[in-house]
């Protein structure tokens, strides 16, 4: 007889959603998420920005089971994907199993009591599951640097995810905060907007050029009569991507990472006509290092007469706006804070505490770490979604959440097959998956020298996934039950 399970998802953003659809159709259906907001869509419901896009093509940015023939563009806007996420929650009925509100503060594992885990939640509510899906994401708490100065600042300011669409920004005086790629989006949706842009740079950017396209009615309608239509252009963005850019990142010396080299060097070098402004744009390290940005128009938006690349540090804000460090006050009406996530925390805050009593941010210790990117040793059934060492860089996260998923219900399936207690990685199989990963990091662009999130920890752990993307599918394809430790 088969062990009935119930699952806690944590997080409604595009994993979430995914691993219900996948929990039922694999025939659990006691499942309930867990949502902190009162929204589904994770970071598609807390950017709103203007100018927001995927640099991924929407295509692949695209459930495989629920391909899309209405995007609108290659790079789609983000409320198209915000609200395709809805539609598909919708669809697959599991936006049903959502219960919004529900920050998780706590989870124990307590077995052998019945149903392993101990939910907490903020209200201070209880709940127990056997299995708990971090799908938190991680692009979900804003970096907000601590500037001086900056409860002084009188105009408004807010951090990029949390866009005050009160304040007015036609004929304003804005300042960006930051070169990722939320601020080049940024910067290349508002500069014909506002009166004066600022952007203050601390580390330039490369910049890949990423082309858009728009899909005409007729592409469209084409793509709804014939799927298999649209399942080659899929396939055929998908080898393009692989091939020309995520592959490229994990070999250093490989010839697509030096094609991607030039690409950028000739973006700079045939937009931008001042040489000054385009030395101040030119990065110091490889392209590709820092996560890549992808877009078109940015370096047009920069040379417009309103704008201004600021690169001197800034050194407070004041009532008026911002100073630097060379002592310049540069008026501002509104600051935009486009610094980033805190990329690390993963379900961090949230107190997850395992089978010998020890949390798991002591654990990770500021270093995170996973097998196969999804167990934690000592954190039985507790499996996580585009964890530490996903690749996540710059290919399609949906499509790594989707071998994660299959990967997570083949170990689900031994613990009803088998009606075992709990699962997780041995501490063993996980220092030799570390290894193997440290092995790897070395080869790519990652390892080459500069700063962000897509860099090294401190211990050497890549943040992302160091291998090639054949790599990870053979790794996710089947587990290996012997490096798991088994509870009975
Ligand atoms: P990000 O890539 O982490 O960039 C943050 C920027 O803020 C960096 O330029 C950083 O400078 C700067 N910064 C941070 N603290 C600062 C401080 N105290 N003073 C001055 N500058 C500071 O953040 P993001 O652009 O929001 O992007 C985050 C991730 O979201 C991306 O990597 C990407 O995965 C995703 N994203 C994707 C899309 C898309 O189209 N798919 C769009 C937007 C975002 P340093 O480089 O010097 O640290």
């Amino acid at each position: 007889m088969l062990r009935d399970l119930h699952v806690a998802i944590i997080g409604a953003g595009m994993s979430g959603i995914l691993a219900a659809i996948k929990l039922r159709e694999a025939g659990i259906a006691d499942v309930r998420i867990y949502e902190k907001a009162d929204a589904l869509g994770g970071t598609w419901r807390d950017n709103t920005y203007p100018g927001l896009a995927c640099d991924v093509p929407s295509h692949l940015y695209t459930y495989s089971f629920a391909p899309n023939p209405d995007w609108s563009q290659r790079y789609s806007p983000g409320v198209e994907i915000r609200a395709y996420l809805e539609r598909t929650a919708q669809d697959y009925g599991v936006d049903a199993l959502i219960e919004y509100g529900a920050e998780v503060t706590h989870l124990a594992w307590e077995a052998p009591s019945d149903r392993g885990w101990r939910i907490t939640l903020a209200s201070g509510r209880e709940e127990r599951a056997d299995c708990v899906i971090a799908a938190t994401g991680f692009l979900h708490h804003p970096n907000v640097p601590s500037l001086e100065g900056a409860e002084t600042f009188a105009g408004a300011m807010f951090h990029s995810a949390r866009w005050d669409h009160g304040v007015p920004l036609d004929g304003a005086r804005v300042g960006i905060i930051g070169t990722g790629s939320t601020a080049v989006q940024l910067v290349t949706a508002l500069s014909e907007r506002v009166a004066a842009l600022s952007l203050f740079q601390r580390t330039a950017q490369w910049v890949l050029p990423g082309k858009n396209k728009r899909y005409s009615q007729a592409e469209r309608d084409g793509f709804r009569r014939d799927p298999s239509a649209l399942a080659t252009l899929r396939g055929q963005l998908e080898a393009n991507w692989v091939a020309n850019l995520a592959d490229a990142l994990s070999d250093a010396d490989s010839e697509a990472m030096a094609v991607i080299e030039q690409t950028c060097l000739e973006h700079l070098e045939n937009a931008v006509t001042d040489e000054d402004l385009r030395a101040r744009l030119r990065p110091s390290y490889r392209a590709g290092c820092k996560r890549l940005v992808v877009g078109e128009g940015f370096y047009e938006a920069l040379q417009r007469p309103n704008a201004r690349l600021v690169t001197a540090g800034i050194d407070r804000l004041v009532p008026d706006g911002v100073v630097t460090a060379d002592g310049e006050l540069h008026g501002l009406d509104v600051v935009v804070l486009a610094t980033g996530f805190r990329t690390r925390d993963y379900i961090l805050p949230t107190l997850v505490r395992g089978s010998a009593g020890s949390l798991l941010s002591d654990v990770w210790a500021g270093s995170p770490h996973a097998y196969q990117t999804v167990s934690v040793p000592g954190f039985p059934n507790f499996f996580m979604l585009v964890g530490p060492h996903s690749p996540v860089g710059n290919f399609p996260v949906i499509s790594i959440a989707e071998l994660q998923m299959d990967y997570i219900l083949q170990l689900l399936e031994r613990l009803r097959t088998e009606s075992l207690v709990g699962l997780s990685a041995t501490s063993a199989a996980t220092t030799h998956f570390n290894e193997v990963l440290l092995e790897g990091a070395r080869k790519t662009i990652w390892a080459t020298g500069c700063q962000g999130w897509t860099a090294q920890d401190e211990l050497g752990r890549p943040a992302v996934w160091p291998l090639s993307i054949d790599r990870f599918r053979e790794a996710m394809q089947v587990p290996r039950f012997e490096d798991f430790e088994v509870l009975r």
